[in-house]
């Protein structure tokens, strides 16, 4: 197939009528779709049912159904320990949300500051690097606490270092956020050179941290999967223990708001952390930790839980990808990335383009993740950004949600190439028209 850019504006329109034609049929379906959220379908919950037959109480001597333990139990402090090969020591754990905890850290460092330093609060003015496209909720963290966010462009092998470096040369530049595996919505896995550079920086603030948000930390879809270079071995060769807090949570390895959640980071920093804990509760779900911990009792039974997982998932992943590649590759139109692992699959098509391939799918019946909303403020400065999350529609509902996605995104891309040829034309027109008049 020829580059749309390079076809002239009959071969436009005669495209164009083929594709409104497969558009109506689609139409005609009156279909009813959903690719918005990057839930688990049914069959990836159903693996995790037997957690709730567990009926044990205790586990090393400790009463679980009583209050008491703020850390979380010794025993799943070791296994996320060892999942993420980090000191069991440096784990806490949390309630069934890493969201929560990331929330939790912030209005902690808005009202008391960290480690000792002024509440962020009380400071003029608070900015954030925001690697983008990112996860809309980070950004909604920032917006509701009056964070200024800064977007960063992400490469092929993580954020772009060499803009971070600049930008915390600002003081008030207090934190960023991070998907280093699989992230939120491209599925990139940051480079063993990107980790290195992150943990070796070096900003104005001393209470600037990054949120390395881990939430796709074993979510392979195939046997090998990405590997992330860890962090925490490479903090102390720069004295730079207290740069990084992570989080982590179960939801998408058993069920998605029912699941443990962890927060990593150094004894410093979970010194700072755990003053609010316990003055936020008594203990966290400890029934809940055991039967997570009863369910896996190892490192190797959750890898081994989500090859199942990744057995469901992959040929979700393959059949967009597989009409990406039909449908859109050598046109010129789109770019997109194919992940090893995690939820999203991230589309960029032709510039000002997304919001009317979003307008044209939802018409049609099937909604994406709201255009715009992978960047700051919901502002994609290019309009060019889809999220498509293929886990949770049956496939074959997905098979015809990605089609119809394909065929807008062609149209789009005809109305725009058209467009600019029409504008192209007036702008020749006139141009002769003045210059004839004028003489
Ligand atoms: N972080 C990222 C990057 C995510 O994509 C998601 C889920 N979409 C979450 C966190 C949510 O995690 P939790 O359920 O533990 O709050």
């Amino acid at each position: 197939m020829k580059a749309f850019t390079k076809m002239n504006k009959d071969e436009l329109l005669t495209l164009k009528k083929s594709l409104e034609q497969r558009y109506q049929e689609f139409k005609a379906l009156d279909l009813k779709l959903d690719m918005s959220r990057g839930k688990p379908c049914g069959e990836q919950l159903d693996l995790s049912m037997s957690i709730l037959d567990m009926k044990e109480c205790t586990i090393d001597n400790i009463e679980c159904r009583n209050y008491g333990g703020l850390e979380g139990l010794p025993s799943i402090r070791r296994l996320f320990a060892q999942l993420l090969e980090v000191d069991e020591n440096n784990v806490i754990i949390g309630g069934t949300s890493s969201l929560t905890l990331m929330y939790d850290y912030i209005a902690q460092a808005m009202l008391f500051g960290i480690c000792g330093n002024k509440p962020w609060s009380k400071l003029e003015k608070v900015k954030f690097l925001c690697p983008v496209p990112g996860y809309d909720r980070h950004f909604a963290f920032c917006e509701h606490f009056g964070i200024e966010m800064i977007n960063v462009p992400m490469t092929d092998n993580g954020p772009n270092i060499k803009v971070i470096n600049e930008l915390i040369k600002d003081d008030s530049v207090k934190g960023m956020f991070c998907v280093p595996k699989y992230s939120n919505p491209q599925g990139i896995t940051y480079s063993d050179e990107t980790v290195k550079a992150l943990a070796a920086l070096n900003p104005a603030a001393k209470d600037f941290r990054i949120i390395y948000d881990n939430a796709y930390c074993v979510h392979d879809l195939d046997k090998q999967g990405d590997k992330l270079l860890n962090i925490f071995d490479e903090l102390p060769k720069n004295n730079n223990e207290d740069l990084v807090i992570m989080v982590a949570s179960t939801s998408k390895i058993t069920f998605a708001g029912s699941g443990v959640s962890c927060i990593i980071a150094s004894g410093n920093n979970l010194d700072d952390i755990k003053k609010r804990l316990k003055i936020q509760s008594i203990s966290q779900d400890k029934m809940n930790q055991l039967r997570h911990f009863k369910f896996f009792e190892n490192v190797e039974n959750i890898k081994a839980h989500m090859q199942k997982q990744a057995v469901i998932l992959k040929p979700k992943f393959d059949c967009v990808i597989n009409y990406l590649n039909n449908e859109l590759a050598n046109k010129e139109i789109a770019s997109w990335y194919v992940p090893h692992g995690g939820y999203f699959i991230s589309l960029d098509i032709m510039p000002g383009c997304a919001k009317r391939v979003g307008q044209l799918c939802e018409e049609a019946g099937v909604v994406l993740t709201t255009i715009g909303a992978t960047f700051p403020y919901g502002k994609d400065p290019q309009d060019s950004n889809i999220r498509i999350a293929p886990s949770y529609p049956p496939i074959d509902e997905l098979s015809k949600a990605a089609n119809l996605l394909c065929i807008c995104v062609q149209i789009a891309a005809i109305e725009k190439l058209l467009n600019l040829k029409n504008n192209l034309i007036s702008i020749v027109f006139f141009t002769n028209y003045y210059y004839l008049s004028f003489f």
